[in-house]
């Protein structure tokens, strides 16, 4: 459902029960979830939490990366993982919106997307496909797009092979295991690109979108995900 809808719609913050206009938190909860204390900010590559005023990860400022930066509108901890679970687990499909609309906050906080940029969610595998019936990267690129007026690109990305549910494998295998992953179509040759996800945990997975999509062509490409895990 589309943001002007759901804006028209008494709604609770899904983490306190408080009266809120549409499918968004409050904004004590938003403020919660979302502030960084004491003047410290995210790694512009990882997303990580940085210790006061270091400007990257030292992991970061190394190494090949297939993309330029991430974003990331909170941590995947207690309360806020809920909201993801809600997506996930409970398949409230009202917390695409309420999580696109905080991912977009944080890409303008953070100076926006290139213009014109893509929307291009992880495609989810045949097996989480068949569990949810529909693919939360999806949902969440979908209503970022909305929020952002920027153009989805749903089927750009697709899934080469099927892999083991990551939640199943030990940090070496899962960055190994994503190797190769995906494949891009042609459409998003000489576009800026953002790739958008649910939570980046190793960042394996992005990080094999990434080059999937350099790789057909695209001139640059950025990661959203509504969570990072710490
Ligand atoms: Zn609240
Ligand atoms: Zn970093």
């Amino acid at each position: 459902m589309g943001r002007r809808v759901w804006s028209r719609i008494g709604c609770d913050c899904p983490l306190c029960g408080a009266r809120v206009a549409g499918a968004r938190l409050c904004s004590g909860c938003e403020t919660d979830i979302t502030a960084l204390p004491g003047g410290r900010s995210r790694c512009p590559r990882c997303a990580l939490r940085l210790p006061a005023l270091a400007p990257a990860c030292p992991a970061c400022l190394g190494g090949s990366w297939a993309y330029g930066r991430t974003f990331a509108a909170f941590d995947y901890t207690p309360p806020a993982d809920a909201l993801i679970q809600m997506l996930k687990t409970r398949l409230r499909l009202s917390m695409a919106p309420v999580l696109a609309r905080l991912l977009a906050a944080e890409i303008r906080r953070g100076g926006g997307l290139p213009e014109g940029c893509l929307l291009v969610p992880v495609p989810a595998s045949r097996a989480s496909l068949r569990l949810r019936g529909m693919n939360p990267a999806g949902e969440i690129a979908r209503s970022l797009a909305a929020e952002l007026a920027l153009p989805l690109a749903r089927g750009a990305l697709r899934r080469r092979r099927e892999t083991p549910r990551q939640t199943s494998l030990g940090r070496r295998a899962r960055q190994t295991g994503a190797t190769g992953l995906f494949a891009a179509s042609s459409r998003v040759r000489g576009r800026h690109v953002a790739v958008v996800d649910d939570v980046m945990t190793t960042g394996s997975t992005v990080q094999a979108a990434a080059s999937a999509l350099l790789a057909a062509g695209a001139a640059s490409v950025t990661i959203v995900v509504a969570a990072r895990t710490p």
